[in-house]
């Protein structure tokens, strides 16, 4: 279930909403976990499934690195 980022727009708490594909089309409608408002709007980050995602690094140099890796 993809999760969604809400923002207040009267105290600025950032939260998150998970609700399913139809439940986003019928009109998500959120408030805000700390005060309550109905203030919120979403965040343009696109919806994060809850697996997230690894980050890609590059294997560090090393003994077995092969030459010119470290200049
Ligand atoms: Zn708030």
């Amino acid at each position: 279930m993809p999760l969604y980022d809400f923002q207040c727009k009267d105290c600025g708490e950032a939260f998150e909403v998970r609700a399913t594909i139809k439940e986003k089309e019928a009109g998500l409608e959120s408030v805000c976990p700390k005060c309550g408002s109905h203030e919120v709007r979403q965040m343009l980050t696109a919806a994060r499934m809850l697996h997230g995602s690894k980050e890609f690094s590059p294997p560090a140099c090393g003994p077995n690195a092969g030459p010119g890796c470290c200049g």
